[in-house]
């Protein structure tokens, strides 16, 4: 007997049917002999359609409330897929994150895990129960709602089997495994049998939303067996994230392409060359807890340069208003500047490590297309370009064929 934690995405759960096919596979387990444990997110769209109602009323959110109202997707469908289950006579109980203590920080709309009392579910889990847990949410520790960032249900669903030491994590989407892209841009992308953990997680911190990125963290803190599935096929084995790097001569040195157009830069022009810049700019926007990715700063020639960082799409005002703010008069600025129009791409392959020329490859394809790279970051598995926005599906066109990754190995 196994313990199994299944996490089905929104489009799993779009609608009834799909939800006593949830229903069903869930049965199949337990059938088994396996306990199961079901994370479901909300229905797709659902939370996109509420966060557009709060942006009618306000619009910019206050996080708290936000957070109070997109929690509810999932309220609804714990309760249906408990439901589903009754109705084919297995028992079920549905919890908000709240119901069953999964402790976050208090950064709303953006929170960490910070404990899962997992002794509830244990125990209804010894008295036969199919337990249905509500994604991407818990709640901080004065008892407020928060949310973890769009696609938290991964991380929910990761966490609570750490929590309770299972034996599987299945992702159920609507992909059949993790692919060497988005199949949506490249049709000719292969799903990949097995991914490194530390490949999964450049890849999803590049921009794979197939999972989100806290949740490939939890993997690899906690050693959770996670593996991605498609909700739509009855057989097929996904894709296994490993953490032993398999001894194969034959592994392809890049693994994978991910992308993102949720960044946008910002420039401020005419900064003095001195120490301490970097921090009086990027120290704000920090404390406003704001990630920033990527940073350039030019070596100067005449005591003033330009430093360029990136920052989330959605944060793109916020963070101008702290430089405008704080900041630009405080160094002396000449200007700043922000632009929404930009993409960041990234190759992705532990075998990186132990080869040389993966970088001037990838220029030179872009440079054949006439792509101009706007900004460059490396890690010792990954080189990532920022570059204009309506190039980016020809990009990942281009770099896929490059790297051979259209073909079988
Ligand atoms: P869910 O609602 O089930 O959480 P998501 O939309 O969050 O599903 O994630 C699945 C989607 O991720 C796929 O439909 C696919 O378009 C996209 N995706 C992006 N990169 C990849 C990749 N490398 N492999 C597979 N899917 C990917
Ligand atoms: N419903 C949330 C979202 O759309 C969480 C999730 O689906 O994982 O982002
Ligand atoms: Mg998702």
């Amino acid at each position: 007997m196994a313990l199994i934690v299944q996490k089905y995405g929104g489009t799993s759960v779009a609608n009834a049917d799909r939800i006593r096919n949830v229903a069903r596979r869930v049965a199949r387990y337990q059938a088994l002999g396996h306990q199961v444990v079901v994370v479901v997110s909300a229905m797709s769209g659902e939370t996109n359609r509420l966060l557009a109602l709060a942006q009618e009323i306000m619009p910019e959110p206050d996080p708290r409330e936000l957070d109070q109202m997109i929690s509810t997707g999932e309220q609804v469908t714990i309760a249906l897929t408990a439901m589903a289950l009754m109705d084919l006579g297995l028992k079920a109980k549905s919890y908000t994150g709240a119901q069953v203590s999964i402790t976050t920080d208090d950064a709303y709309t953006k929170a960490r895990i910070m404990n899962i009392d997992e002794a509830r579910i244990r125990a209804d889990l010894d008295a036969g129960y199919v337990v249905v847990v509500a994604g991407f949410q818990g709640v901080d520790p004065d008892g407020n709602i928060t949310t973890l960032g769009r696609g938290g249900s991964d991380t929910t669903g990761v966490a609570l089997a750490a929590a309770l030491k299972a034996d599987e994590c299945q992702i159920y989407t609507d992909v059949d495994g993790v692919y060497t892209t988005d199949p949506r841009i490249v049709p000719e992308a292969r799903r990949l049998k097995s991914i490194t953990f530390e490949e999964m997680l450049e890849m999803a911190s590049q921009g794979s939303k197939v999972l989100q990125i806290r949740s490939v963290e939890f993997a690899g803190k906690y050693k959770v067996k996670l593996r991605v599935l498609s909700s739509f096929e009855e057989e097929g084995d996904g894709t296994l994230i490993t953490f032993e790097e398999e001894d194969n001569m034959e592994q392809p040195i890049i693994s994978g392409i991910a992308f993102n157009r949720d960044e946008a830069k910002i420039t401020v022009l005419g900064v003095p060359d001195r120490p301490g810049i970097a921090y009086q700019i990027l120290g704000p926007v920090a404390d406003a807890n704001i990630d920033v990715d990527m940073i350039i700063q030019n070596v100067s020639a005449d005591g003033s340069t330009d430093f360029t960082f990136t920052v989330n799409k959605t944060e793109l005002s916020k963070t101008m208003a702290i430089l405008k703010d704080k900041v630009q008069k405080h160094i002396g600025a000449r200007e700043i500047t922000g632009d929404d129009k930009i993409a960041k791409v990234s190759v992705v392959g532990v075998g990186m490590r132990s080869h040389v020329g993966i970088a001037s490859q990838m220029f030179r394809v872009l440079a054949e297309e006439g792509i101009n790279i706007q900004m460059i970051s490396t890690s010792e598995i990954k080189i990532s370009v920022g570059i204009e926005e309506k190039y980016l599906e020809l990009a990942v066109r281009v770099l896929h064929k490059a790297f051979q990754l259209d073909q079988a190995n």
